[in-house]
């Protein structure tokens, strides 16, 4: 027989919410200040999808905006691609509710990149170029300053991996850059918000989600693999992931390969020891795990 819930017992679901509400804002706060994405008397364009991480994204930047000590404006801009099925009254009705302004922008990219792209591959990078293209556009024509997406850490990670794995590069997704058009900055105020957190953020705040799959498109298919690799590396050995973000804020390019970076050509012996010099191998750095790994001549 179930056992009645104690009051504490009962509690636990709003104290979860509530702890996740203070992450995510605290986590979102921190990234907007460690990279000087908001200044006072911006005009931030959020771009809202549809998704829970847009949807997120704007939630936590309204309730920011209540508590910062600067002023700044929030327009919410949805880029509806004429993708069929797509319902198109679900933004407004829920922007209008909320009370935030918005424009909703109607352009059928759905019709270019079915023209454009053969049957069967998967569609999402034109399109998700040409939607990158009008909304510099609309920015430009609202006035905004910056541009705001809902790109998570882990979409941050995976990133990552996918130009190491299939691009020969080291790098990741920026939470600050200016737009390839250079007229605009775009941020990513959710850099290092976790995409658990932003799911159970959507699930407890009821969003309207749309699905962004309307137009039949196969999700990437390398993308997906690589999210499915991260999440079984987050199963199996727990921290790692978090270590892993924390290395992209802590780069040493005189330990990296490329001569770009670090001025290997003109290195000279100084004969002075270098406090922050080669610890890439010193115990003190190392994991116990690793630490006490037998050396090969032992
Ligand atoms: S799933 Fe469809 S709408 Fe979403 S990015 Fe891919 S092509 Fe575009």
């Amino acid at each position: 027989m179930n056992q009645p819930l104690t009051a504490r017992q009962a509690d636990k679901p709003r104290v979860e919410m509530n702890k996740l509400a203070k992450r995510l804002r605290r986590e979102t706060g921190q990234a907007i200040a460690d990279f000087n994405m908001i200044e006072a008397g911006d005009k931030i364009m959020v771009c809202l999808s549809g998704g829970k991480d847009s949807f997120a994204l704007l939630d936590i930047l309204l309730y920011l905006r209540e508590h910062a000590p600067i002023d700044f404006d929030i327009v919410a801009v949805n880029l509806d691609q004429k993708q069929p099925g797509f319902p198109a009254e679900v933004l407004p009705n829920y922007l209008t509710q909320i009370g935030v302004p918005f424009h909703i922008e109607n352009e059928d990219t759905y019709s270019i990149v079915k023209r454009v792209i053969p049957e069967g591959k998967t569609t999402c990078s034109l399109c998700s170029r040409l939607r990158r293209g009008v909304l510099y556009r609309v920015a430009g024509e609202l006035g905004a300053t910056k541009i705001a997406l809902g790109h998570h850490r882990d979409d941050i990670l995976q990133t990552l991996f996918l130009n190491m794995f299939f691009g020969g590069k080291l790098k990741s997704m920026p939470p600050k850059l200016m737009s390839d058009d250079g007229r605009n900055i775009v941020i990513r105020p959710l850099a290092y918000c976790r995409e658990k957190d932003l799911e159970a953020w959507a699930e407890a705040r009821a969003f309207p989600i749309i699905p962004c799959n309307l137009c039949g498109s196969q999700p990437n298919l390398q993308r997906q693999q690589v999210k499915q690799m991260l999440n079984e590396w987050d199963k199996r050995f727990p921290g790692r992931i978090e270590t892993m973000f924390r290395s992209l804020s802590n780069v040493v390019p005189s330990h990296l390969l490329d001569p770009r970076l670090f001025n290997f050509r003109d290195l000279k012996a100084t004969g002075t020891p270098d406090p922050d010099g080669d610890l890439a191998f010193d115990p003190v750095e190392l994991p116990q795990a690793v630490q006490f790994m037998p050396r090969e001549d032992d």
